[in-house]
């Protein structure tokens, strides 16, 4: 039986710290403010697969109140969350992840990024989708105030 989550997160843009997008590090003049390395695509990835599994939500599983998790590794924070979905008898088969933002372009980026993903999933690069797509100027995204992230992931029985 495979089972569907979905997960979604936003961060802001912040000088002064680096923009860490699935694990990876993006040269531009900001990153994005947050407890951990504020990685919003990973922070998504882990929401949909602990959602497919009914296994809780990052926010629970790694407390911002929680120092253990300050600057955390957030690729990291998705290896222990597979680990957990797993000890509930889960594990991640597929995922695709849409990136919403207007800067920077990151289709030079989208491979390395997957295959990270997809290493901390357990799973083949030709299993994770990955996208990336501008607001069309609208909104906090298109003002470039921050950027969005919605990942749906697929789990079965282990
Ligand atoms: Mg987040």
């Amino acid at each position: 039986m495979t089972r569907t989550g979905v997960g979604y997160d936003s961060h802001r843009f912040a000088e002064g710290r680096p923009l860490i997008l699935g694990g990876q590090h993006i040269p531009f003049e900001r990153g994005l403010a947050g407890h951990s390395d504020a990685d919003a695509v990973a922070h998504a990835l882990t929401d949909a697969i602990l959602g497919a599994a009914a296994a809780g939500d990052i926010g629970r599983l790694f407390p911002d109140s929680d120092p253990r998790w300050k600057d955390a590794n957030s690729l990291e924070l998705l290896r222990l969350a597979v680990a957990h979905i797993r000890t509930a008898g889960f594990r991640p088969v597929q995922a695709d992840i849409t990136i919403i933002l207007e800067r920077p372009k990151l289709a030079p980026h989208l491979d390395v990024m997957a295959a990270a993903l997809a290493s901390a999933l357990g799973v083949a690069p030709s299993a994770i989708g990955l996208k990336a797509k501008t607001n069309e100027g609208m909104g906090f995204v298109g003002r470039g105030e921050g950027i969005a992230v919605i990942a749906v992931a697929n789990v079965e029985a282990a």
